[in-house]
């Protein structure tokens, strides 16, 4: 076992994807890259200490892994989650490299965050907590060179405590944080865009599969999570037409055979806004609840399926199940949603005529966060607002884009060429970040 599981998880894929395509057959320079890309440019690590509302002293670790700034200013998001430790770190920080690189603009990879449970917490201490992280990783941000985010267990209640504390320390206000409200600098649509983007992502990937004969209406959909990116993912499943089947908690999950409503949905956002379990939010639904239990062998037949939790949150034998249910279309909301496993059930049906599985892996799938964030920052260079329409239609743009470029990388590298009808995302999306920041290491001196 290795000692960071989680990253290990990350850098074998990415080796795999590379390794089992034609690229280093054709440019064998590229084998120098990985060895130097794979180890963080900088992590920085911290001590955060508060007092809690019983005016005891609390401590733990706080961190910032900047992976690397190749191509732009560090970026990626925060989590605040008790299992947060290095090693999930550096695997969402080696993520989000090539994430970021899939989106087409100049952003480099990084992720940091705090290893803190908040559940149960007052507002007034999860303040605290804030300004104390913010007391340490003020010295490592700023727009020029950093830029960070949410993720688990960081909303925008937390972002704008972070960005107050940042910006009383410095006399400044290019914390660089995005995700902030929209009355000091958010952007319209960052809330929606990791949900919406999945949405947009998988429902391009339909119409490629079907000629554009067939879309989200109609289909059957099971979600799991119920936090920032399910949300949005099921409001958009259903405004598109689709039946969201289940969503789920740390708890348990939630399975509903004629599908969630918009304003249950709504009820779920508002619950979950106060720090409620789904279990109670969903009390009076009259749904089926599952204690302890992740969704994908409860949903029943399901067309899509999007995990929107946290890692490892598929196993092989739940793929197996989900093809047996009827699945066609897998994209991850979640980063590194599917274990090893799974991702290889997914992907040795995809050349099956019958039952063919496309699976969208999170560089890919959930790029539309960052995306935005990448936006927020825009607007906020030029002091302006865009509207919600034009941030829509920028990251519906961006997702079909990042989907056309894996296909189009997938063809040229992977060794199933032209042969297959749906090429390998994972191949597509992990060579195509890993080419842009490559050639840019090799440009800049970082790799020769
Ligand atoms: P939230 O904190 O808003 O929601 C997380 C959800 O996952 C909650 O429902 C939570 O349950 C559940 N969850 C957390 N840990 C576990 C666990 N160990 N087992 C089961 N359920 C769990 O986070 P986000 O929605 O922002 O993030 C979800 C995923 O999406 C993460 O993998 C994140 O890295 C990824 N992502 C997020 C982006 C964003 O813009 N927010 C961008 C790109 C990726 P509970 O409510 O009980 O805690």
């Amino acid at each position: 076992m290795s000692y960071e599981p989680e990253f290990q998880q990350a850098l074998d894929e990415v080796t795999k994807a590379l390794e089992q395509s034609t690229l280093y057959e054709k440019h064998p320079k590229y084998k120098k890259v990985l060895p130097v890309l794979s180890i963080p440019q900088k992590v920085n690590q911290f001590r955060v200490t508060w007092e809690n509302d019983k005016g005891e002293q609390e401590v733990t670790v706080g961190y910032r892994v900047q992976y690397n700034n190749c191509i732009g200013p560090f970026k990626g998001g925060l989590r605040f989650h008790p299992t947060v430790n290095l090693s999930i770190l550096k695997f969402l920080g080696f993520e989000q490299i090539f994430k970021n690189a899939l989106t087409g603009t100049p952003i480099g990879g990084a992720k940091g965050g705090l290893c803190v449970n908040t559940k149960g917490r007052s507002e007034n201490e999860i303040r605290r907590i804030c300004n104390a992280f913010m007391r340490e990783l003020y010295k490592v941000i700023g727009t020029e060179k950093e830029s960070p985010a949410g993720d688990i267990g960081v909303s925008g209640v937390e972002v704008g405590y972070m960005h107050g504390e940042y910006r009383r320390l410095t006399d400044r206000y290019d914390s660089g944080l995005t995700g902030k409200g929209l009355d000091f600098g958010g952007s319209l649509i960052r809330p929606e865009a990791t949900g919406y983007g999945v949405v947009y992502v998988t429902d391009a990937m339909i119409k490629h599969a079907t000629n554009g004969r067939e879309s989200f209406k109609g289909k059957r959909v099971a979600i799991s999570g119920s936090g920032n990116v399910a949300q949005y993912a099921a409001l958009k499943a259903i405004e598109l037409g689709a039946t969201v089947v289940s969503l789920s908690d740390s708890k348990g999950c939630v399975i509903s055979e004629k599908g969630f409503s918009e304003e249950q949905i709504k009820n779920v956002i508002a619950g979950k806004a106060a720090r409620k379990t789904l279990e109670f939010i969903t009390s009076d639904f009259g749904f089926k609840y599952i204690s302890g239990a992740r969704p994908w062998t409860h949903c029943g037949p399901v067309d899509i399926v999007l995990p929107c939790a946290t890692q490892n949150e598929v196993s092989g034998e739940e793929a197996e199940h989900l093809i047996k249910a009827g699945a066609k279309y897998v994209a991850e909301g979640s980063n590194m949603g599917s274990t090893p496993e799974a991702i290889a059930a997914f992907e040795k049906t995809r050349a099956s005529s019958e039952s063919p599985v496309w699976f969208c892996p999170p560089k890919l799938a959930n790029m539309g966060g960052v995306m935005v964030s990448q936006f927020e920052l825009a607007q906020n260079a030029q002091r302006i607002s865009w509207t919600a329409e034009e941030v829509d239609s920028k990251l519906k743009s961006h997702m079909i884009a990042g989907l056309e470029l894996s296909m189009k990388t997938a063809r040229e590298y992977s060794k199933e060429g032209d042969k297959v009808k749906l090429p390998s995302l994972v191949v597509g999306a992990n060579i195509a970040g890993f080419l842009k920041v490559a050639n840019a290491m090799f440009d800049q001196g970082d790799v020769w």
